[in-house]
């Protein structure tokens, strides 16, 4: 009997680890490279070294609103070099949540100066600063038909609006961040090379929007080829120059009726801003007939449960080919086999990666001084200021002095 008993619980206990044993073996690892998972986790996933990453940061109208920013299109490749493409408002949060340190966030390139298009370059250039990005920013974009209406004018003067700013933070941390490289090249040059370094090379080409001096621009890697239109009424170039691109992000605005209907415009005013001054849906079609993508995106317009019918079937009433409809946080993973299309699961809580170079100590020697008037009117507590000096040097074992008023 008690044989019997031991046999039974031996075989008990082998059942059970056999069981473990096929449970730890079949446990889900951790998904990186070509192991993808239906949703995009920021900072988790491995680019492969052919490999394209589209990130969708803001696909709204001019108005940002919660749930889209306004234009700007991130873009990751598997050299390790990343693009920013348009900074319009509300996007530089979105780009927080990319969880990227912000060294390797120092490229950008301007379709036009409207604000939904570079209205958050401040918050990146200055926020970037004060969450750890020790390289100078650089910008390209495009020249006007008169030098104040460049983006080399647009940018001296963002300087001139921040000198406040700039000058309270010199001496009190790493400030290199705060540079400005602006690059401005000719906005009527056809398919010119604006940037080539470490196999990439991005070209940029005439956009009818608004005023002379928009562009688009077309980026090519390792045999992929990425399309951004930026703002423009159909045109010529970008026809002809994004053709077989393998990712085309084109403008699409929200239907004249949807302006009509939802936003009150009048009717004249639809017509024109929506057709004239922008693409419409339609028209969008129209060009990506005509380019033939591998992936066509659709963006510039509130994309929500009753426009998207509408965007759907102007679009589809002349382009059958592969579409996207974007929203913020669309992810685009692009291979010569494969694109993927997913959306980006967002931490709320998500504090900036430390800066990957290093920063150097700042030297309060730089400061510029309080005045007199300023200095005479700070209240000095003396013991929290004492423990909590005392407290932190401890702690970290540093010697930092406790101010003497
Ligand atoms: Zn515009
Ligand atoms: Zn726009």
């Amino acid at each position: 009997m008690k044989k019997t008993i031991l046999a039974f619980a031996a075989g008990f206990f082998v059942a059970i680890g056999l069981v473990v044993f096929l449970a730890l073996k079949e446990a889900p690892s951790t998904p990186k490279g070509d192991e993808m998972m239906d949703v995009y986790y920021p900072g988790t996933e491995e680019l492969g070294p052919n490999e394209m990453r589209v990130v969708a940061l803001g696909t709204g109208m001019p108005n940002a609103r919660p749930k889209q920013a306004a234009a700007c299109w991130l873009v990751e490749l598997g050299n390790g070099d990343k693009f920013l493409f348009d900074i319009g408002t509300g996007s530089a949060e979105r780009l927080s949540a990319m969880k990227i340190p912000y060294d390797y966030l120092d490229k950008v390139f301007i379709g036009h100066l409207h604000s939904d298009h570079f209205g958050d370059l401040d918050a990146l250039w200055i926020g970037g600063v004060v969450a750890n990005r020790v390289t100078p920013l650089r910008v390209w974009g495009p020249s006007g038909q008169e030098e104040k209406y460049g983006t080399k004018y647009a940018l001296d003067h963002m300087e001139k609006t921040f000198t406040w700013d700039i000058a309270g933070r010199v001496g009190q941390t790493d400030t290199r961040g705060l540079f400005l490289e602006v690059t401005e090249f000719d906005y009527r040059a056809v398919n010119q090379v604006i940037y080539e370094e470490n196999g990439v090379v991005i070209r940029s080409i005439p956009a009818i929007h608004s005023l002379d001096g928009p562009v688009s621009f077309i980026l090519e890697w390792n045999g992929l080829k990425f399309a951004f239109s930026s703002d423009t009424y159909p045109n010529k170039w970008f026809n002809e120059f994004a053709k077989g691109s393998d990712l085309a992000i084109h403008e699409s605005f929200a239907p004249p009726k949807v302006l009509i209907d939802k936003q009150k415009f009048p009717p004249a005013n639809a017509l024109n801003v929506g057709t004239q001054v922008h693409t419409s849906p339609a028209q969008f079609g129209k060009v990506m007939s005509a380019i033939e993508p591998r992936m066509g995106v659709a963006y510039h317009f509130f994309n929500d449960f009753d426009t998207q019918p509408l965007v759907l079937e102007q679009i589809r009433s002349v382009y059958d080919g592969p579409l996207a409809l974007a929203t913020d946080y669309m992810v685009f993973n692009v291979t010569k086999n494969d694109i993927m299309v997913r959306m980006a699961a967002i931490d709320e809580d998500i504090w900036p990666e430390p800066s990957v170079l290093g920063s150097i100590p700042f030297d309060p020697n730089d400061r510029i001084p309080f005045s007199d008037f300023m200095t005479s009117g700070r209240v000095f507590y003396k013991d929290v200021l004492t423990k909590l000096y005392e407290d932190i040097n401890k702690e970290y074992g540093t010697s930092i002095p406790v101010p003497t008023e």
